[in-house]
């Protein structure tokens, strides 16, 4: 699947511009910096599928890219859901991105599974928790991915695996496994790719 081109279908920045359900869909949310477009460019073996962000915290819109195919033909969809906790983001943006995210999680039946990338060295945030809070009550499955495998020492790993497990614990929605990757070493970059693989296949 993930040796297909993959490429870019669709921008929506409001609910009304969200392209017609089709192929499943796998999102991706994340703090903006976590390192979100890395990892979608690591997943999809591209150097600039998603624009490597350097003004955190601009995009305001999802993107959708296509494995395989266009809007109508491709057998999965990526969604880069817009980066969030940017701390000069205003009232009015940040309740803007919370509509267009709920809007977007309500009842779409084709999205699968929203991976919420953690920053590895930092683990879970507050703006992390608000956003599992929205995807418990939209009920929308979503699993956690650390990110940034290669800055954390290797003491550290499990610990910040069973301190994240624990706090996603009596969260509905959460999905009880965490992977842990890295954009640079490509470490778990293979097991994200075989879960979503598995999803599609469910
Ligand atoms: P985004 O804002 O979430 O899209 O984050 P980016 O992908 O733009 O990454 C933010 C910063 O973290 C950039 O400086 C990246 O080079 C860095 N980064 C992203 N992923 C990794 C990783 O796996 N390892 C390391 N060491 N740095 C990373």
């Amino acid at each position: 699947l993930f040796a297909q081109e993959c490429d870019f279908l669709w921008a929506a920045s409001s609910a009304s511009q969200l392209p017609p359900p089709g192929a499943p869909e796998i999102a991706f949310a994340g703090r903006s910096n976590v390192g979100k477009s890395s990892l979608l460019n690591a997943l999809t073996n591209r150097k600039t599928l998603a624009r490597t962000s350097h003004t955190p915290g601009r995009t305001r819109e999802l993107n959708f890219f296509g494995l395989g195919g266009d809007v109508d033909t491709a057998r999965l969809r990526l969604v880069d859901m817009p980066g969030y906790g940017y701390a000069a983001a205003s009232k009015q943006k940040i309740a803007s991105w919370t509509d267009l995210m709920r809007d977007f999680l309500r009842g779409r039946a084709s999205l699968l599974r929203v991976f919420v990338l953690v920053d590895g060295r930092h683990g879970l945030k507050p703006v992390d928790a608000e956003m599992m809070d929205l995807l418990d009550r939209s009920a929308m499955s979503y699993q956690i991915v650390l990110t940034k495998r290669d800055e954390v020492k290797a003491a550290e790993l499990d610990k910040r695996v069973e301190e994240t497990l624990k706090a996603i614990e009596k969260r509905p929605a959460a999905f009880p496994q965490v992977i842990f990757t890295s954009s640079q070493s490509f470490a778990g970059i293979p097991d994200l790719r075989a879960g979503i693989a598995r999803l599609m296949a469910e």
